[in-house]
């Protein structure tokens, strides 16, 4: 009896002194913002880059991180000038880009996202390579406005354009344009700075990934900011550099396939070792990224 009590309360301790551990977590967590042009912000704190457009006609928001900080997002919003976002844009399921839809759901923002955005978290879902299991998410939290290509808003005399690139980051990315500020949100198609991650479980490819960079660099000019996924805001310049690497990493690694290479193998070969010091020091080690990529990668056609 005395052992069972003090497993229980060994149980306790660990349970409360995680929950702490994780409020301390999200308390110390400050937004930085960034103004990107007279009313468009991009914010960043834990999770997937938001963006935040302000106007009469009201707040436009794209990706909203973790719902623990919701309500820091919201008072960042407010400093900035904003309300409670009208319409908000998931760039793609990503639980770091969706964590706060079921809060803003519920306070009356309209959520906008590709149709397999929806698909993905009405189900329970895992992705194996994090291990992590993705419950289906309840109804406030799920987009009520899908699209399969593109949609437009019309607000703040601003067109914002958010159009669908295929099977990129996942199968459900969308890349939003500011047609007259001249800004890009990317969503994950753009990790600025070093390997991104590829859902290759959820439709990503590493082909995708180009074509989907490739279209916003035809999109862009020199004045135009382009908003990552992840890491710092950028412009076209830094977007085209990240393309080629992903470009060489490709060559290669179609060469491995066609050798019918296992993944194992491949990842030993250290194909990327001349790229990894300087791609290699973020989300993914090179180790990690190779094995993710190649075994989503089909091989060539002969
Ligand atoms: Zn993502």
């Amino acid at each position: 009896m005395k052992i069972i009590k003090k497993i229980l309360l060994f149980i306790t301790i660990l349970i409360v002194s995680e929950i702490s551990f994780a409020d301390h977590h999200w308390k110390n967590i400050e937004y930085q913002t960034i103004q990107v042009r007279e009313n468009i912000y991009a914010m960043m704190a834990e999770g997937g880059n938001v963006a935040v457009f302000i106007g009469d006609e009201g707040t436009f928001l794209i990706d909203d991180q973790f719902a623990p900080l919701t309500e820091k997002m919201l008072s960042e919003i407010k400093n900035l000038g904003g309300n409670t976002p009208r319409f908000l844009v998931n760039t793609h399921w990503h639980f770091d880009h969706t964590g706060g839809n079921e809060n803003l759901g519920k306070a009356g923002t309209l959520i906008f996202a590709h149709d397999n955005v929806r698909k993905l978290l009405s189900e329970d879902n895992t992705i194996q390579v994090f291990n992590k299991e993705l419950p289906a998410s309840p109804r406030e939290a799920l987009p009520v406005i899908t699209f399969s290509t593109d949609t437009s808003f019309h607000i703040n005399s601003e067109t914002v354009h958010a159009f669908h690139v295929h099977n990129a980051h996942t199968n459900g990315d969308s890349v939003v344009h500011f047609q007259k500020a001249n800004v890009i949100h990317a969503g994950d198609v753009w990790f600025n700075g070093f390997y991104p991650f590829i859902d290759v479980e959820h439709g990503g490819s590493l082909m995708g990934m180009i074509n989907a960079a490739t279209t916003i660099i035809n999109m862009a000019d020199g004045e135009t900011v382009i908003i990552p996924g992840h890491g710092p805001v950028g412009n076209k310049a830094a977007l085209v550099e990240y393309r080629d690497m992903l470009v060489l990493v490709l060559d290669k690694l179609r060469t491995y396939k066609s050798q019918g290479k296992p993944v194992q193998e491949v990842v030993e070969a250290k194909p990327t070792q001349e790229l990894d010091a300087i791609w290699g020091d973020g989300f993914l080690n090179p180790d990690q990224w190779i094995s993710i990529v190649y075994s989503g990668l089909e091989a060539p056609k002969k």
